[in-house]
């Protein structure tokens, strides 16, 4: 039987795919979402297999959401148990930096006529790329339409094959660009396609954009980076501005451990000559409401930490050595400082009262519980429960929810010395590598060679191979080590888990599958400039994207 799609005109199809896909404002998070899935789901009902088969595509709703979005999904039922999985994300980021420009955004042909217009205001290479002619741009044409659009095109030919051997099913996510709930909700899915086709996943490809180290050669990632967003609530010593020594003030505390993570190596993990991003900090305030002259009572920030292979409670390890190296050296400063105070003042010198104190936010907990029992957790429970229902109405974000947890513990604690509390704030994203997936075949291990070899000799372009892509994606859910350990841990430590916020954990480690990120070279993804290398749109990316799945689906013996 014939494996080999016809690829014929593939160049057309996807530029009538992508500008009608991109024509779409699927900002994330807003209702626009839905006109994405409304897209997906009419161009798949208009594919003759589809239209025959209506049980295998559809829209597989996201519980509990907001927005009440959905994943869409299509499966090509081919012959045996062997499957690859397509994903990309529908949605796409706002536009605020379009200024004028706005409303050409979801319009590549208008865009790029009026981005000639305004070309002097460009970056050079955004100026030069516009008029090489060899960019098409727009929100979400890179990130990512374009890799949307190539699966879209590649899945249509694949329902048009008699006998395939193997099956190929195609998600479309909604939220990857906020908290991935439609990935999240997609493990679902997958376990249910599972169950009831008996299906085996060998591979899962996303097609987000590439950025090149260097012009000449792609990219592929075999894996994702982790992201972990840890909060650090700093309980200070409230005093009169006029008695600062005989306060601790959270400020400078929190100051000093921000200092010391912010960008730091020691929170960047290296894997084989890959090293993630080092950590930023997102959020930062005091917790004061209004003025007066005491000083802040508390303060908290959150900081973002991408990992290649920390899971959570080797981060909250290192966070919580720094936070008490923090402490310490705020001490000895403020003990500096007031021996020279008692020195020109007369006063007799002493040494000022504070400890370090570093705990985690489940150890708070259990001191709260320790002290007032049941009447805690009954109280916790309705804060808990007033918090998610401001969540739910958008008035709270997941970071401000999470302090107000804290203060509310705070409330049954009566040892009020200073102290640093350290927690987790959703979202989770798992750093995925192959590397870590157990027992591949030779023909899973060995794929990105093979793509690159392939690419080399038919375009002569070589790819290159990382085993992170480290601008975040959804494939962090599609395999995990460790799942009942870290599920734990969230439990522990991050207070909205289980509530506002959960990951199918358990799931992921049972499906948990090799995958590979494909997609076409774009830059300044997220900017004004966002903008997709055409050859790879059109022609090198699906090539080398079916390639991939007909490796996998033809390469089954040896798995
Ligand atoms: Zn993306």
């Amino acid at each position: 039987m014939d494996q080999t799609i016809d690829m014929k005109d593939i160049d057309k199809d996807i530029d009538a795919i992508l500008k009608a896909y991109v024509a779409v404002n699927s900002e994330t998070c807003t209702p626009g979402e839905k006109g994405a899935e409304a897209f997906l789901l009419d161009y798949l009902g208009n594919i003759p297999y589809f239209a025959q088969h209506g049980d295998h595509f559809g829209s597989y709703g996201i519980q509990d959401d907001p927005l009440e979005r959905s994943v869409c999904w299509a499966m090509v039922k081919g012959e045996g148990e062997e499957t690859v999985i397509l994903l990309h994300h529908s949605d796409v980021v706002g536009v605020e930096d379009f200024k004028t420009l706005k409303r050409h955004a979801f319009c590549p042909d208008q865009l790029e006529e009026e981005l000639k217009k305004i070309s002097a205001e460009l970056q050079p290479e955004a100026r030069e790329d516009l008029h090489s002619g060899d960019y098409l741009f727009g929100r979400g044409a890179a990130d990512m339409k374009g890799g949307g659009a190539i699966q879209l095109a590649l899945l249509k030919r694949y329902s048009e094959l008699h006998g395939l051997k193997g099956n190929l099913i195609l998600l479309a996510l909604p939220d990857e660009e906020n908290l991935s709930a439609g990935m999240r909700a997609a493990v679902d899915l997958l376990a249910e396609l599972k169950e009831k086709y008996g299906l085996r996943y060998l591979y899962a490809f996303n097609s987000e954009p590439h950025q090149r180290k260097s012009r000449d050669n792609g990219l592929i990632s075999e894996g994702s980076v982790g992201k972990i967003l840890a909060f650090v609530y700093v309980r200070g010593f409230l005093s009169h501005v006029g008695k600062v020594f005989e306060g601790l003030n959270p400020v400078p505390l929190l100051s000093e451990i921000v200092g010391r993570t912010e960008l730091s190596p020691g929170f960047s993990d290296n894997v084989r000559g890959e090293s993630a991003p080092p950590p930023t900090w997102l959020y930062l305030r005091d917790r004061k409401e209004t003025y007066d002259v005491s000083m802040p009572l508390s303060a908290g920030g959150c900081i973002s930490i991408l990992t290649l292979d920390s899971n959570p409670m080797a981060v909250l390890k290192n966070l919580k050595e720094v936070s008490a190296e923090s402490f310490q050296s705020i001490i000895d400063r403020m003990n500096e400082r007031y021996a020279v105070f008692c020195g020109n003042t007369g006063r007799k010198p002493s040494k000022l009262p504070w400890r370090p104190s570093v705990i985690t936010y489940a150890e708070l907990l259990q001191e709260a519980r320790r002290a007032h029992g049941e009447a805690f957790d009954v109280s916790y429970r309705k804060k808990l429960d007033a918090v998610n229902e401001s969540i739910k109405k958008g008035e709270l974000d997941l970071m401000e929810s999470s302090f107000l947890l804290t203060d509310h513990v705070f409330n049954f604690i009566s040892d009020l010395s200073p102290r640093v509390v350290l927690g987790f704030v959703p979202p989770y994203y798992p750093n995925v590598s192959n590397l870590l997936v157990p027992n591949l075949s030779e023909g899973q291990k060995s794929l990105a060679a093979m793509i690159s070899d392939y690419s080399a000799k038919r375009f002569g372009q070589k790819y290159e191979r990382e085993y992170y892509y480290t601008g975040i994606s959804d494939l962090s859910y599609l395999a995990i080590t460790d799942s009942a350990g870290i599920r734990e841990e969230l439990e522990k430590d991050m207070p909205l888990y289980g509530s506002a916020y959960s990951i199918p954990l358990e799931m992921i480690e049972m499906l948990s599958m090799p995958s590979m990120n494909i997609g076409p070279w774009g830059k300044d993804f997220h900017k004004l400039t966002e903008r997709v290398y055409k050859p790879d749109l059109y022609v090198r990316t699906p090539v080398l994207l079916n390639r991939a799945i007909q490796l996998i689906l033809s390469n089954t013996a040896s798995v």
